[in-house]
């Protein structure tokens, strides 16, 4: 079931597919959000995404809680998966695995299984 765009003033862009209604009461309403929806499928449009924005994120942020010092990228929190092209395989690294892990710190790469690369659980024990 699709959602409702969030957009605060979704139902104030005057397009044909808003108006619903009786034939002669016409009103424009707010969309619902299609298959490409943008933030996080909440909003229609990128205009709607950022009207709400302007709004409420500073609110929102201070209720998950604002970021306050700068984070830093470590060899620990640097792991990320990777999958190589074909052409990659083919040509630059044909005895290294598709799927694999990478440090964006160290560059070390850990070779992965294709249901290790899929499993959003599984993580390095490092
Ligand atoms: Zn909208």
């Amino acid at each position: 079931m699709s959602k409702l765009c969030q957009g605060p003033s979704c139902h104030r862009y005057d397009t044909t597919d808003r108006k619903r209604g009786p034939k002669g009461n016409k009103r424009n309403m707010t969309r619902k959000v299609g298959t490409y929806g943008y933030g996080n499928k909440n909003f229609c449009t990128l205009t709607c995404y950022n009207d709400w924005a302007s709004e409420h994120m500073d609110q929102a942020i201070d209720y998950i809680g604002r970021l306050r010092e700068p984070k830093a990228m470590t060899p620990e929190n640097s792991w990320t998966k990777q999958k190589r092209y074909s052409w990659e395989m083919d040509t630059e690294r044909p005895n290294a695995s598709e799927y694999y892990y990478r440090n964006i710190c160290t560059n070390e790469e850990r070779p992965l299984t294709e249901s290790q690369y899929n499993d959003t659980s599984y993580t390095l024990n490092t």
